[in-house]
């Protein structure tokens, strides 16, 4: 079946990708949107990038290219304007980048490059780990943060016609799905198919990378509204957890290693002397979510949400660790909210602070409960 591989809405106007068909919704009076023009490829769409300040609109296909078109003042024309061959296969991610006039992009064929977005010439290409999934860019410093299948980030600086390598962020047990750049904290969250995001915290210049646990399905978009410091993700259940990131987050601790648990002293199953010597019955290892100490089942029996380190669903702690958390600490951080479909892309456009989702199901879903949780901005 096809799928909906891209969606993206500008301020009253919608824009859609679907199999074959590039589709421009207009937002009419009373809010619902309405077929305006629509353009038919001849290879299917994969991924798509618009600018609104100059109505270029970037379309990846599954052939490698991406075909460039401009949209009428009125959005009710689309002109193709440059075709880039781009990749080898499918193009996964596309980004145009105006204050550079680059046109970033990566495909299955596990290369990231850069193109001129007025000549359409190649000016670069670096080879990935694994296909690309996620890709943003920092304008001010030139740093491209490149999030992989192997669940890792690479940030590399760009230059004109060549790139370096900076470092890569791992962290994720699943593949990399989403990521989502906040330039005025300098903040790169990512989403993995491991359930996870984290938020990697690169203004701080301390290495602080925070976990956010929210959702029981793997992770397929992120959006950050910058104004009221709300990150919205979304799930393949269907689920919008909105995170409020005005808060001050702290790091989940390290797991300790113990041969006996850290509370009461017994052994645990595989140090045979000790339960030789004490005569004690080896127990199974456990950690507690918030000092990270390691402990036996009986001493971390309780649980408890620790939202400000990104727990909002209940986790194992210890007994001690259970009792210093108050009720004020256990105040949610996030609010969920169902879309009632597996969203596949969403995006938010927040001049009008809107909220739009694509499923599975190939329904674009306005998600009304965010919107009104979210505030416009003033
Ligand atoms: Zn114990
Ligand atoms: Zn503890």
């Amino acid at each position: 079946g096809w799928f909906l591989p891209g969606l993206l809405a500008c301020s009253a106007k919608g824009c859609l990708l679907s199999a074959q068909t590039v589709r421009v919704w207009l937002k009419r009076d009373g809010g619902q949107y309405w077929p305006s023009v629509f353009h038919t490829m001849t290879v299917p769409c994969s991924c798509m990038s618009f600018n609104p300040e100059t109505r270029r609109l970037s379309v990846g296909t599954d052939a490698g290219t991406i075909c460039e078109f401009i949209l009428s003042e009125d959005y009710n024309k689309m002109t193709p304007a440059l075709t880039y061959q781009a990749h080898q296969g499918r193009v996964t991610v596309v980004l145009l980048v105006l204050e550079m006039e680059w046109l970033l992009s990566a495909g299955q064929d596990r290369s990231f490059s850069w193109h001129c977005s007025e000549s359409g010439q190649p000016l670069g290409t670096h080879r990935t780990a694994a296909w690309v999934s996620g890709l943003q860019f920092d304008v001010e410093t030139r740093h491209a943060f490149v999030g992989d299948q192997s669940g890792q980030v690479t940030i590399l600086k760009l230059e004109q016609d060549s790139c370096s390598l900076v470092t890569t962020f791992k962290g994720h047990t699943g593949h990399v799905t989403a990521l989502c750049w906040d330039p005025g904290q300098r903040v790169l969250f990512s989403g993995s198919s491991d359930r996870s995001i984290i938020m990697w915290d690169i203004g701080g210049r301390k290495g602080t990378a925070i976990e956010l646990q929210g959702h029981h399905e793997k992770v397929q978009g992120l959006c950050y509204a910058s104004h009221t410091r709300q990150l919205i993700s979304c799930s393949a259940d269907g689920s919008i957890v909105v995170w409020n990131m005005d808060v001050t987050r702290q790091e989940t601790p390290e797991w300790l290693d113990s041969d006996s648990c850290q509370k009461c002293e017994q052994p645990f199953f595989w140090n045979f002397k000790q339960m030789w010597d004490s005569k004690k019955i080896g127990l199974r290892q456990h950690h507690c979510r918030k000092c990270g100490r390691a402990v036996c089942g009986k001493c971390s029996s309780r649980r408890s949400t620790i939202p400000l380190m990104g727990f909002e669903f209940e986790v194992r702690v210890c007994d001690g660790c259970h009792e210093s958390i108050s009720d004020e600490d256990r105040a949610p951080t996030a609010t969920f909210h169902d879309s009632k479909h597996s969203v596949v892309y969403m995006h938010y456009e927040p001049t009008s602070g809107t909220l739009l989702t694509s499923g599975a199901d190939k329904v674009i879903k306005p998600v009304l409960p965010v919107v009104t949780f979210l505030t416009p901005p003033a």
